[in-house]
Parts: structure tokens; sequence; C-alpha cells
């Protein structure tokens, strides 16, 4: 194909802004192509070389681009700049210097075929000297360009090809083009592109076998698959409802979305929900999860939140997003904010797809091909059958550092549904409320075993308020953050007072310490909100009915409170005065991207 049939059939595309007459350009556009030019036509129309998550990119800054423009134009760069700020558009620039320059000696026309390997030669242009190189490479493609070729490249050059065609479109054209363009075909077109998230594979299959021929694309270790999403209902009643009265709840995690690739031997690869490649981003995970991953070739799914490695509490997500692109500080990221995958399905298990199966057995699958580490586990679940099982599951999970719930559908017809959004999946999440600005003044009762960095030490201590009314101590987190190596070394001297064999009579938790202090030692925490909890006991039953009241996130200000008896510490009665204080959001979750720029 002649780069010149294409460039034109770019102007026409971005003259209309109809999806059903893009759809009818686009697919008059690639019906007479055959492959090799007809995947390469729809990666450079979506101005990619490759399919997406292959992060294939020009690496082509502006001023190098206006330099190639200044060569094959025969004028100086600065004159391209010049022209560039008043057009505003160097594709522009290009076309109307090309347009004026003096007329060549006849040249090779340039086809779809030397564009495409010629870029796809630059972007694999590294190190010392590519950088000219590449120029050079950009002005032998501009010098036989036509002005209306010039345009066009060099936009695809500068990553902004403004003709529109969307992944959605080209699906459309793909069914009009080559297949009856009926809706059966255009989903079975679509599914294939679910699995393999590349338009080109899925073209070429078409238009060598028809859409009977979709039915061999399927999983690749290393090749992403598109991700099921969930709907969500605003409350859990109407979960359950939707779910025919049980559903599997799990943890919701607040923190990044992880497809890993576990292939059979070689290195794992990590892709983000936009399927963006993320290995690098975690190496722990690169090397821990061949170990945890026993079903191998495999495909899994999970959510990766940051984890204290002292206490193993799960940390609020932001710990993880400023991981992204640390790559010299990754090592020190990696001891000071650990990760932990918790996975949450399997799209394929020792060579065999399981994506088609129905949520119950893959779950069973996932926990037969894991063995649990420290880095990768399962994502806590629950069956429930009532609104009650599922509120406890709630508050468990939001106690836990999780930010809702996942509801997942048990029924027939719960197979993974790679890239698309249903009821299938519904998520749930308690509302949101604006910090907590107080500190607490809370009474230690119990100790933990510490673990990783802290082992053979304390890891995090049980913290409780006190109420007046009933005279006992109550408690309310399990604190681990804010213990710097001296106070954590201070902290076994300053309990020795106080050690009990049993859990003392004035202390009440639904948690069993390593070890029970008499209430003696009050120190001050803070935290990022109030929520209930089933398993501490500050002013139980106040709120609703078995639940008391738990601090998220908590942290150790520092400060001992030596000053203070047990009994002048925070009490029941202020903690729920608090909560009460807290004011409360609607989750800000309105687009499905959980209302926060996409982490990775
Ligand atoms: P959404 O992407 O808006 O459909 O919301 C679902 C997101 O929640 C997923 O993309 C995951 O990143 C995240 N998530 C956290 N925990 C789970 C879980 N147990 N199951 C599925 N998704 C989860």
């Amino acid at each position: 194909m002649r780069y010149a049939d294409l460039a034109a059939a770019y102007e026409r595309l971005e003259a209309t802004s109809k999806r059903l007459e893009m759809r009818a350009l686009l697919a008059e556009l690639i019906r007479p192509l055959r492959p090799p030019d007809l995947p390469r036509v729809l990666y450079l129309s979506q101005g990619l070389l490759r399919p997406e998550y292959e992060g294939v990119e020009l690496g082509v800054a502006d001023s190098l681009a206006r330099r190639a423009v200044a060569q094959a134009a025969g004028v100086e760069p600065a004159e391209v700049a010049r022209r560039t700020k008043l057009s505003g558009d160097l594709g522009s620039t290009t076309q109307e210097l090309l347009a004026a320059r003096r007329p060549l000696e006849a040249t090779t026309p340039l086809t779809v075929e030397r564009v495409y390997t010629e870029l796809s030669r630059v972007a694999a242009l590294k190190g010392e000297g590519s950088q000219e190189q590449k120029v050079q490479a950009i002005t032998d493609l501009l010098v036989p360009a036509s002005p209306q070729e010039g345009k066009y490249l060099v936009r695809f050059v500068l990553g902004t090809l403004r003709v529109g065609v969307r992944e959605m479109t080209i699906l459309d054209a793909l069914a009009t083009a080559f297949a009856d363009g009926t809706k059966e075909a255009r989903v079975r077109i679509e599914a294939a592109f679910n699995l393999s998230s590349d338009l080109g594979l899925v073209a070429s299959a078409l238009v060598d076998g028809g859409v009977a021929a979709l039915g061999a694309i399927s999983l690749e270790v290393g090749r992403p698959v598109r991700p099921m999403l969930a709907e969500r209902e605003p409350s859990l009643a109407e979960v359950l409802e939707r779910m025919g009265g049980s559903a599997a709840l799990e943890y919701k995690y607040d923190g990044l979305r992880v497809q890993a690739h576990v292939p059979k031997d070689g290195p794992v690869r990590l892709f983000s929900r936009r399927l963006e490649e993320i290995s690098a981003q975690f190496p722990e995970l690169v090397a821990e999860l061949p170990k945890a991953v026993r079903a191998k070739p495999a495909i899994v799914e999970g959510e990766c939140v940051p984890i204290d490695p002292d206490t193993d509490e799960i940390q609020p997500f932001q710990a993880v997003s400023r991981r992204r692109g640390r790559k010299h500080d990754l090592e020190r990221a990696q001891t000071e904010i650990p990760v932990c995958l918790f996975l949450f399905d399997v799209l394929l298990a020792g060579g065999t797809p399981t994506y088609g199966d129905d949520f119950p057995a893959r779950r069973a699958r996932l926990t037969e091909a894991v063995r649990a580490t420290d880095r990768v586990r399962l994502a806590n679940q629950r069956v429930v059958a009532s609104v009650e099982e599922a509120t406890t599951f709630l508050e468990e999970a939001v106690a836990g550092g999780a930010e809702g719930v996942m509801a997942k559908s048990l029924g027939a017809g719960s197979s993974y549904r790679a890239g698309a959004r249903g009821y299938w999946w519904i998520k749930y999440k308690r509302d949101y409320t604006v910090g907590l600005t107080d500190s607490i003044d809370g009474v230690v009762v119990g100790g933990f075993h510490g673990r990783g960095r802290r082992a053979g030490r304390f890891g995090a201590f049980l913290v409780a308020v006190y109420d007046p009314g009933k005279d006992r101590f109550e408690s309310f987190c399990k604190v681990g953050s804010g213990f710097d190596d001296a106070a954590l070394a201070e902290m076994p001297h300053r309990l020795a007072p106080f050690e009990a064999p049993e859990r003392p009579v004035s202390v009440v938790s639904g948690i069993e310490p390593d070890r029970w202090f008499r209430p003696g030692l009050v120190l001050e925490v803070r935290g990022a909100e109030l929520t209930l909890s089933p398993i501490h006991r500050a002013a139980e039953g106040s709120v609703r009915a078995g639940a008391g009241l738990a601090l998220r996130f908590p942290r150790f200000t520092g400060r001992y409170r030596d000053d203070k008896d047990p009994t002048d510490a925070t009490t029941s009665d202020e903690l729920l005065e608090m909560y009460r204080g807290q004011v409360r959001q609607a989750a800000p979750d309105a687009d499905g991207d959980d209302g926060r720029p996409d982490p990775t």
C-alpha cells in the first residue's frame, strides 16, 4: 500500500467526528488490505508501532523532529520553530514547508511497508549517536514525502496523530470489512481482542480464516488480557439481591491491579490495569511469584498493596504510588515500602485456560495453584448469604485496611469476562470520612511478636480506650507504625511492670495478642479515621449492635503520656464523639476508576 493513500484516508477521517462515518471510512481503507500491511495500518492509525502493551516508543523529542523537518525542507531549524509557534502544530508546518520546497527529481513513492519498517528501526535505536541516526532516518522519510504525507508522518513521530480512531471504532470496521457486520460477529471479534489485546493479531486471523478462526486466539503468557471490571450498587442489600441472595465477598484492597504472567521458565511479567508492563516497579513480586505459583505457566490477577513489614498491616495506598518510576530508589523502596500481592483470580493455570470456568471453580483452582508467601497471598474471602453476614465482613475488611468489599457472583455464567464491566463483580465501598484531626491517648494492653526486622521483639501493640462507666479498657487498634528502633527497644522496659499472664479482667478485645499487659502505659496515637469493627470493643454497640470502634491506619506519635494514669486516657465516649464528628462524604467514585488518576 502506498503511504499517500493512508495519508489521504487520515485527512478524510479527521474531517468527521461521527462514529458511523468513521467506521465506513475505516472499513473502506482496510478492506483491500492483507497482512502484513493490514496490522501495520491498524497500529499506525492508532499512533502505535506494536500493540500498546509492548510499550514500543519512538523516542523522538520535538526538537529532533524539527531538525529533521528543517533538513528535509532545506530551511533553518529556527524557521521551522518560528512557523510552528504560529501554527501550533509541527505537522501543518511540515505540510506548508514541503509544499514550498523546490520540486524534487523523481523519487520512489513511500509505501506503508517502508514507513513502518523505518519507524520500527528508529524505535529500536538506542545509546550513543542514536539521536543523530533518528534525525537522519526521519529526514530520509520526509525527503520523498508529499506535503500531506509529511504532515501525518511528523504527527505520528510526535505522538499527535489526531485522526481519532479508537479501538472500538476499529473493531466496528473489522466487522464491517471482514465479517458480515452482524452483532454476533462484532461480539466475537471483540472477545478475541479482549483476550489478546492485539488488534493486529485479531485482524490478521479474521482476514485469513474468518470469524471461525478467532476461536484459535487464546491466552498467551506474556500477552496481557483486558481486565474484567466491576459494577457498583449503593447498598449491601442491593448487592446481594443482584447476586441472587448469596455471593463471595472479598476484601477490596486499595492498591494497584496487577496481572501476573508466570511462565514455566523465564521471567515473570507484570501488567497494570491499563496493560502497561510494570515488572520493573516490583522486582520483589517478580522474584516471589514463581515460588508462590505452583501451577505454571499461569496468569493470575491480584491487587498489590503496601504492607508494613514489621506489623504485617496494610498501609495506605499512597505508599505504592510513590514507587512509580523510582528506578534508582527501587531497592530502598523494597525494604521501606514492601508490597504484597493479594490474588483474586486465575485465568490460566498449569497451561490450561480457566477464564471460562465459573468463579467458584476458579477460586478453587487459585487456592490449589498458589502457596501463599509473605509477598503473595490470596485475597480474603467469605461466602455470605445475608446482609448481616455481609456487613460483618465489610467491617472486618475496612478494619483490616481494605477500602470496601468486592462481591463476586457464584452463579452459572460467572466466568472471567475479559474487558467487560458487569454485575458478576460488584464493588461496594463504605462512605469516606475526612481525616481525623484529634490524637487519642490510648492504653497499651497487649503486645504482638514482631516479624522481619522486628523479629525477636515486639512488632505491634494492642491499644485501648477507657470506659469509666463500666470501668474497663476497650481495644480500638493494633499499632506498629511510628515506633522507631529506639522506641521499640524501650517498650519492653516500659511494659515490664505491667506484664500479665492472661487477659486482665478489666480488658476487653476481640483480638488475642501474644502477650497481655495490665493497663498502665499510656501513649498517643493518631490515625486516618474511626470505623466500625467486629473485633475491637471500644464503645461497642453504641453505633450498631455487635460493632465497636476502630482506628484505621493507626500510628504512634512518639509521645508517651507518662503524665496520665490509664484512667485519664481517652474515654470510649470521647471516641464515640470523635466518630460522630467525622465529616462523611460520598465515596469519590463516579467513573469506575476509583476517582483517582490511574496509579500506573
Ligand atoms: P473497577 O476497576 O472500578 O471495576 O474496580 C475494581 C478494582 O478494584 C479492580 O480493578 C481492582 O484493581 C480492585 N480490587 C481490589 N480488590 C479486589 C478484589 N478482591 N477483586 C477484584 N478487584 C479488586
